[in-house]
């Protein structure tokens, strides 16, 4: 997707970009969706619809838009959302019109989304989406980590672990896969992820322009 206002050293306009994040749920792509967005200008965080229930410490339109299955279905066949999948025995789903809007002034927007979002994703707008996927040390690890969020029941937290390994198995389709042993280090490597992507050729719209500038001062 096309985008204006956003600039890289050069000065010259860059195209926004989708910078997806997904894991097993407990990874830690939530904390590192966090992370991102308090530290790297120019980032907007996609706020989902969902139909779950608002977990403890949950803000309404900050970490979701809590909705239930009738509005969510409105929204689906209006067409309002960018990708919609379901997980868990719940409905998640991308509200188009902010991500359409953040890109378009040139911002980039991060996805904390599942492989099903991501694939819809990709099929609509592959050259914008760099893709990430968290994997998890070890399940034990993955248990822990589900249980010291507290934020969950047990039955919930053991129906997350039955899904893992399925989850798991769309890593391959990520374009890059960074594992969470140290949450210093995985945060280090997600964004020089972004940061490197923002420098690809093709993103620089501005750059032929300024590169012509150059050779004018150069006379060539
Ligand atoms: P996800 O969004 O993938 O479901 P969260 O970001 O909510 O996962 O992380 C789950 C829990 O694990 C949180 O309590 C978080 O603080 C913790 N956590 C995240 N990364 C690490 C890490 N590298 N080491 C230990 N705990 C972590
Ligand atoms: P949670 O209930 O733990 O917040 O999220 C459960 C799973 O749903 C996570 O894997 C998360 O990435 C995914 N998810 C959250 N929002 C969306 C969304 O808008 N679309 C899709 N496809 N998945 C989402």
């Amino acid at each position: 997707m096309t985008a204006g206002g956003e600039k890289t050293s050069s000065g010259a306009a860059r195209r926004g970009l989708m910078f997806v994040l997904s894991s097993p749920s407990g990874a830690g792509k939530s904390t590192l969706a966090g992370m991102l967005i308090k530290k790297m200008a120019g980032l907007r965080m996609s706020v989902s619809v969902t139909t779950r229930a608002k977990r403890p410490g949950e803000v309404d339109g900050q970490h979701y838009h809590f909705i239930d299955k009738a509005k969510f279905d409105e929204m689906a066949k209006a067409d309002e959302l960018l990708e919609h999948a379901p997980v868990f025995d719940n409905f998640y789903g991308t509200p188009r019109q902010p991500v359409e809007a953040a890109l378009a002034a040139g911002q980039d927007v991060l996805f904390d989304i599942d492989w099903q979002g991501t694939q819809q994703l990709r099929e609509k707008a592959r050259a914008d989406v760099v893709s990430v996927f968290i994997l998890p040390p070890s399940a034990a690890d993955l248990e822990k980590r589900l249980h010291t969020r507290a934020q969950d029941s047990d039955a919930v937290i053991r129906s997350r672990m039955d899904r893992a390994s399925h989850e798991l198995s769309h890593w391959a389709e990520y374009d890059y896969v960074v594992t969470n042993y140290d949450l210093t280090t995985a945060f280090a490597e997600v964004e020089t992820i972004l940061k490197a992507e923002r420098l690809k050729r093709e993103r620089q719209t501005g750059l032929s322009a300024f590169v012509r500038d150059l050779q004018n001062q150069l006379g060539g």
